[in-house]
């Protein structure tokens, strides 16, 4: 049995310490910590009494976190607070020697820029220290890139074209909101557009392309070309990539407002002079936003995420859709939260049971894909996350 750490008390820590509570056969301690203590305590009151401890922390301090890992025994670390925690939690695993697993890859505060890059180049550290480091294990990134790896292991000899679907048709009644964190989803959506072909990528404008796609249980929708960071190490991972993309939906108002508030400067990350304060507008604008937990009772519909993918299988052509389907009424009566923190907050748990149970091992930094799907599409059915295969002609 394991003791794991998850930092971070926003929507989606709220469901990955549902889901570990859930799993308490499997984790014989379970310790949630967080910046703001009082978010902790939230969490701690809907849940029965004495299953978890909760803790304060500062993860931006590497020495704190360490101190709090040993303190508390933990095995497993789960990061869910913001990308911008990556390296200190994981160089704190690394001292510690317990196995780090997180949902969003490393970004700087003062750029809008992600990457591998920083997690990637601790990968010889965590081998030489025997420890696991487990990166993007979320919905996406996460679940769509186990959907690409089992496709890989039971439909295809070859992948050629890879496009990951991502769609929120969930509907809160405010006419602007963000479903998870408002500052790194702004980040994300309003900058260029990328995908990868024939080994380059190729930049866009953003939301430059769109394309309808009719996703199952929910209908046909607009859906857009962003840059999502599960393709940079899906280019390395997966045999015989010709081309990859990811689209995400938007309605006509989120499109409006977003650009908007870029046009009148609302998503600068740089500080502005007002009346002597320093202020960043993207800052105030999260403090101005809804908080995403507080969608969770509002939000009605469903999301649909997954992955087409085609190939070769024994020289004959193939064409696959994987999705999932949650609804966000559901996934609120199960642990007050909606379907976009429900699908990337469970995702980390199972990561964690499989670590604990030895289904997945590793001395060094992981992406998702590089393990056995099987075991996490099995986990998936059975904790609240069923998905379904189509062949499509
Ligand atoms: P929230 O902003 O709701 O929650 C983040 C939590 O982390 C808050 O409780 C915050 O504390 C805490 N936190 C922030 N900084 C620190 C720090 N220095 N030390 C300790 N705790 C800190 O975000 P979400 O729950 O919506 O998202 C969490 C993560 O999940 C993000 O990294 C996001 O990118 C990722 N994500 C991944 C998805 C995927 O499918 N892969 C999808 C959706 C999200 P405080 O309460 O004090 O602000």
């Amino acid at each position: 049995m394991a003791t794991v750490l998850i930092i971070g008390a926003g929507g989606v820590g709220r469901v990955t310490t549902n889901k570990c509570v859930h799993n308490s056969h499997v984790f014989k301690k379970i310790i949630l910590a967080s910046r703001t203590i009082a978010r902790c305590e939230e969490i701690q009151q809907d849940l029965p009494s004495g299953a978890i401890e909760i803790a304060q922390i500062d993860a931006d301090d590497t020495v704190q976190t360490a101190e709090l890992i040993k303190s508390t025994g933990a095995d497993i670390v789960i990061n869910v607070a913001l990308p911008y925690q990556d390296l200190t939690i994981m160089d704190a695993c690394l001292k510690t020697g317990a196995a780090y697993i997180d949902t969003a890859n490393y970004e700087h505060p003062d750029t809008a820029h992600f990457e591998y890059k920083e997690q990637w180049q601790r990968h010889d550290a965590f081998q030489k220290a025997g420890v696991m480091g487990l990166l993007g294990c979320g919905f996406d990134p996460g679940v769509t890139n186990i959907f690409c790896a089992y496709a890989q292991k039971h439909y295809f000899d070859e992948i050629h074209t890879i496009d990951i679907l991502d769609c929120n048709a969930g509907d809160h009644g405010y006419p602007f909101a963000t479903n998870f964190n408002p500052e790194i989803n702004l980040r994300e959506v309003s900058a260029n557009g990328r995908y990868w072909e024939e080994g380059e990528w190729i930049e866009t404008q953003p939301m430059e392309i769109k394309m309808v796609w009719d996703y199952p249980e929910v209908g046909k929708k607009d859906s857009y070309l962003l840059y999502h960071e599960e393709m940079e190490s899906l280019v390395k991972h997966i045999n015989g990539l010709k081309r990859i993309r990811f689209f995400m939906t938007f309605g006509e108002s989120y499109l409006t407002h977003m650009r908007c508030l870029e046009n009148v400067g609302m998503l600068r990350i740089d500080e502005v002079d007002v009346d002597g304060q320093k202020i960043i507008p993207l800052k105030l604008l999260k403090a101005l936003l809804p908080d995403p937990a507080s969608l969770g009772p509002r939000t009605k519909g469903k999301t649909n995420i997954g992955i087409v993918a085609e190939g070769l299988k024994e020289g004959a052509r193939k064409k696959i859709y994987i999705y999932q389907v949650s609804d966000h009424e559901a996934c609120y009566q199960e642990t007050k939260a909606q379907a976009v923190s429900y699908t990337a907050g469970v995702p980390p748990a199972l990561g964690a049971k499989l670590i604990a149970e030895g289904k997945w091992q590793g001395q060094g930094v992981f992406n998702v894909e590089q393990f056995d799907p099987d075991p996490f599409m099995d986990e998936l059915n059975q904790q609240g996350l069923p998905w379904k295969i189509i062949e499509i002609d």
